[in-house]
């Protein structure tokens, strides 16, 4: 089990009564990176310094979807930990890891939903923190849910991701729409924090593995020499 989402996955499947039937399900998958075998992205985990840290709080099947991006942020990102959301309980060693004094924990959130003295645009740790970035996810109609019932993230100040920045990053990636998934939004606050190198490594990965996915799922196959690839490359 390489990472704190490949864990969470296991125990999810664990719990379950009947098995996750994911779409496309027939391919042989890989156990490690979860493509089909025949687009296996383990050569491509990018190996990059952060000196951010990054939680997952994850809705219920979020962990097993094939599609879930916040595995990529857990392969890219070392400091990464995933618990599973629930409403009635919560996960006592991310209480602990929120009160662990190295970290500053920022919820990653929209502004307009959170009160707004505890809104922040910037990351700015005292000395000796690191950031961690506490991320819901979820679809939408479930973060919202998350961000609401959760009253032990009250504390920590709301990151919110400003429009410049999102414009910025919807230029530079040629992105029509706003939707941004866990990854993209991972790689925004990692940037925010300084750790630029990260975040385009993370960017990179991400397109790659949605080019696997998609591939895999056509069926086709990829050309490993792209340029896609190639940025990649540069990570690894
Ligand atoms: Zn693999």
């Amino acid at each position: 089990m390489h990472h704190a989402v490949a864990r969470l996955r296991a125990e999810r499947i664990a719990r379950s009564e009947k098995p996750f039937l994911a779409r496309g399900c027939k391919a042989v998958r890989c156990p490690e990176c979860r493509l089909a075998v025949s687009h296996c992205l383990c050569a491509w985990r990018p190996q990059v310094e952060a000196c951010s840290g990054v939680s997952l709080l994850m809705h219920d099947v979020e962990a097993l979807k094939p599609s879930n991006t916040g595995w990529l942020i857990a392969d890219v990102v070392r400091d990464t930990s995933a618990f599973g959301w629930s409403r009635v309980e919560v996960d006592q060693r991310l209480l602990a890891l929120l009160d662990d004094p190295q970290w500053q924990p920022y919820l990653v959130f929209p502004g307009e939903y959170a009160a707004p003295e505890r809104v922040v645009s910037e990351v700015c740790t005292t000395e000796g923190k690191r950031p961690l970035f506490v991320l819901l996810d979820a679809t939408w109609s479930e973060a919202r849910k998350m961000f609401r019932k959760s009253p032990y993230l009250d504390r920590f100040p709301v990151l919110s991701l400003q429009p410049e920045q999102i414009s910025r990053y919807r230029l530079r990636r040629s992105k029509r729409d706003d939707h941004f998934c866990t990854a993209e939004v991972a790689a925004m606050c990692l940037e925010l924090a300084g750790d630029g190198r990260a975040a385009e490594a993370l960017n990179a990965y991400l397109d790659v593995f949605s080019q696997h996915y998609l591939a895999s799922k056509a069926p086709r196959a990829v050309d490993l020499n792209d340029p896609l690839h190639e940025r990649l490359q540069t990570f690894l």
